[in-house]
């Protein structure tokens, strides 16, 4: 394959992946901004595996050669397994199943990053600044290493298989600070030492090094998020997000493809753009979040308070308040995508606005479990996106109305973000639900919500309770109507 028809393919492949980014920053054209992605990634994914098989040439001489037989098994029979695997799992996935599965996502990403690095160290230096090349491997593997274990930590506490409760360590910012600086000492070390001599680079102790550091920002990934938990983690995932692509950049720059370096800066730019929207959102410094430590303690804070008794409402009297209201919210949250609600809310919201009702719904920033996920989920049913409001575009709206139904979220809409300095969601900004006229709570029992936090919304003389699946009481609702 001539080696400009490679630059012209990946050129391409880098607009579409920008044209894409673009795309998905809004409800109309994130679609067609999926459709560009996944073109530009197929692409670059063909181009790369061709030119890697039959090798590349420049006005036929040849710049690489192309592959042995058993190197081309070697290169099509793991891509045949991983696209088998990755195709399964994507049929099987579940909405909710989504946070962990991506987190799952980004430590294979790490972990590609290291190996590349090992593997790139293990080859040699080029001839041509090679303490450049030590760099941009060492500072790679590094970051590949942090994200690997930061994810695999991320995914089990997203799945529910670890406590999300931050793991608070005596000293644990002296102890980030301590990985830090040796990865730095380290880092000199590696690159100072010239090629060739027996304790350089290139050497066994290079390796020794390149090891030792491994070992560190393994850990270091570990426990940087381990020590983050309960409301703080929407940034953890987007800040793994942003580490794996520059994990992805810096595999690039190792291995010389211009394409990966272009797309790992702009999944890590993203990515820490999204950390600082979700960090705004939460009304938390980045650095905060990064050391760790605010969230629940595993308590179920608030628990010894009493806040009175909780009325209940049933889903017949929950269609009479709507029948006589006017103007309804609905706050949605992660429990309607446990509960799988979205299309029977749809459902209820087209009954409503035909009845004469003005419906709209309110999205906070951190609801359900990934950046973003109410709006897909809300997509998926078909809800018309004229009614689908961010957090501060309706916020002022809720004393006008009549009923808000808050339909499985909880953090969320709770008020002691607002009212209660000690409490671990404290500066959060909810959405203020308690302000209209009535609010219809849909959950299954008065369990907390993610951060583990008991919620007086419950307790509010113009709240009730409808207990029961979300999907089931919605519907018993539209039964009702
Ligand atoms: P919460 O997690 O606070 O609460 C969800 C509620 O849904 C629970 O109280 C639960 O109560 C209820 N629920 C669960 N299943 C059902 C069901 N089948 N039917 C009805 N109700 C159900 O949700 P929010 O969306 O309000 O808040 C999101 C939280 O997740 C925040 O703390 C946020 O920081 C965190 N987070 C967000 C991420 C993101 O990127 N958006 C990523 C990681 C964490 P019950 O069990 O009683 O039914």
């Amino acid at each position: 394959m001539s080696v400009s028809l490679q630059q012209g393919a990946f050129i391409i492949a880098g607009l579409l992946f920008i044209l894409a980014l673009a795309g998905l920053s809004k409800h109309e054209t994130s679609k067609r901004g999926n459709i560009l992605g996944s073109v530009g990634m197929g692409m670059a994914l063909v181009v790369t595996v061709v030119a890697t098989l039959i090798g590349t040439e420049v006005e036929g001489v040849p710049a690489t050669e192309g592959l042995p037989d058993w190197g081309v098994a070697a290169v099509l029979i793991p891509i045949l397994i991983g696209a088998a695997i990755g195709v399964f799992r994507a049929l099987r996935v579940e909405m909710t199943g989504m946070p962990e599965l991506i987190a799952l996502f980004h430590s294979f990403v790490g972990l590609a990053a290291v190996l590349v690095g090992w593997v790139s160290y293990l080859e040699g230096a080029p001839e041509q600044n090679p303490g450049l090349h030590y760099g941009e491997l060492f500072v790679g593997v590094f970051i590949g290493a942090v994200t690997f274990t930061g994810s695999i930590i991320a995914y089990l506490k997203l799945s529910a298989k670890m406590k999300s409760a931050p793991l608070a360590l005596p000293h644990h910012n002296l102890l980030n600070l301590a990985a830090i600086c040796a990865f730095l000492a380290l880092t000199v070390c590696f690159v100072i030492l010239p090629e060739g001599d027996p304790v350089g680079a290139g050497g066994t102790v290079g390796i020794v090094l390149l090891a030792i550091m491994t070992a560190i920002a393994l850990l270091l990934g570990l426990h940087l998020v381990a020590a983050i938990g309960g409301g703080d983690m929407p940034v953890v995932v987007s800040m793994l997000n942003s580490y794996s692509g520059w994990a992805a950049a810096a595999a690039g720059f190792t291995l010389g493809n211009e394409l990966l370096i272009i797309t790992g800066a702009l999944v890590g730019s993203s990515g820490a753009y999204l950390s600082y929207i979700m960090c705004k959102a939460m009304n938390r410094s980045f650095i905060s979040v990064i050391m760790g430590g605010f969230g629940s303690d595993g308590a179920v804070v608030g628990e010894a308070k009493d806040y009175g008794e909780h009325r209940e409402i049933s889903a017949v009297e929950a269609a009479d308040l709507l029948k006589n209201s006017s103007s309804v919210i609905i706050a949605p949250g992660y429990g309607m995508a446990v509960a799988q609600a979205q299309s029977a809310v749809a459902d209820l919201t087209a009954r409503l606005r035909a009845a004469g009702v003005t419906v709209r719904f309110a999205i906070h920033p951190v609801a359900g479990r990934l950046p973003g996920h109410m709006n897909v989920l809300l997509a998926e049913a078909k809800v018309p996106y004229d009614i689908v409001f961010e957090m501060d575009e309706i916020n002022d709206e809720f004393p006008e109305t009549d009923v808000v139904l808050v339909i499985g979220a909880n953090d969320t809409v709770n008020p002691a973000a607002l009212d209660d300095p000690s409490s671990p969601i404290a500066g959060m900004p909810v959405l203020h639900v308690w302000e209209a006229g009535q609010v219809i709570i849909f959950k299954r029992s008065m369990a907390t919500g993610y951060a583990g936090v008991q919620n007086p919304l419950f307790f509010n003389e113009n709240s009730a309770m409808l207990f029961g699946d979300a999907k089931k009481t919605v519907e018993e609702i539209i039964h009702a109507l």
